[in-house]
């Protein structure tokens, strides 16, 4: 924890926090982690808190198991389970994020399928994934990825996509980097507004599996302008 290694890797963990608090993809909800650099079978994660009041002095360090490795005892969130079972089976995910954003909620929903209404979204691919908890424990659930059995059904409905949605109840993105995680998410609360909205006015086009794997190359390259556009709409943060 005492490295620069730990040092950058806290203070954007912070940022993402507050940058999805202040875009609208989390409210008093929702949690991002990062995997530990030094250390890839652990994750960094705040204790369990809202995401915009996030410091660095709040973030955790825990393991698969979902034990919070930290010297005063803190609590992490109870669906920590999500960061767990993700990042055990996908080694290339280096950040997760798992919010209520609420424009995806009907997708999970209904027949409708999220898909990529624009070259912003192409990382949804052709579809994506919609996680059924009944599939896991019935109709009795609170919804919660409560446990390691529902983080690692989660983890097999995500597969190798960028998204998944949580029936009921919201999303989770991934990334190869934390801010591509964040860009990912973001654009994923757009493109469930756009996609909705098109939906109004007829059928829409969305674009073909190759569109979306260029476009979401092309973007890759892209994410750090928009990083810094977030960050900075972040006035009077001591974080930011
Ligand atoms: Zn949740």
């Amino acid at each position: 924890m005492s490295s620069n290694h730990a040092a950058t890797q806290i203070s954007d963990l912070v940022t993402a926090n507050h940058i999805l608090a202040n875009e609208g993809v989390f409210d008093g909800f929702g949690h991002v982690s990062l995997r530990h650099d030094q250390n890839p079978e652990r994750f960094w994660i705040a204790r369990s808190m809202a995401p915009s009041l996030v410091t660095a002095e709040d973030i955790v360090e825990c393991d698969f198991e979902g034990v919070v490795h930290d010297s005063q005892g803190r609590k992490s969130y109870l669906e920590r389970f999500i960061h767990c079972a993700i990042f055990k089976a996908r080694p290339d995910v280096m950040a997760i994020i798992h919010s209520h954003s609420p424009a995806i909620i009907p997708f999970g929903v209904t027949g409708a399928r999220l898909r990529p209404i624009c070259h912003m979204s192409g990382f949804l691919g052709s579809t994506t994934p919609v996680f059924e908890i009944r599939d896991t424990v019935g109709e009795t659930s609170d919804m919660l990825i409560r446990n390691h059995a529902l983080g690692e059904a989660l983890a097999q409905t995500l597969g190798g996509h960028a998204v998944a949605l949580l029936r009921g109840h919201g999303n989770v993105v991934v990334g190869h980097s934390i801010k591509q995680a964040v860009f990912r998410a973001i654009y994923t609360e757009s493109n469930a507004r756009l996609q909705a909205q098109a939906m109004q006015m007829g059928e829409p086009v969305f674009l073909s599996e190759d569109e979306a794997r260029n476009s979401d190359e092309t973007n890759s390259g892209q994410i750090e302008r928009p990083w810094q556009l977030w960050k900075s709409k972040l006035s009077g943060d001591p974080q930011a």
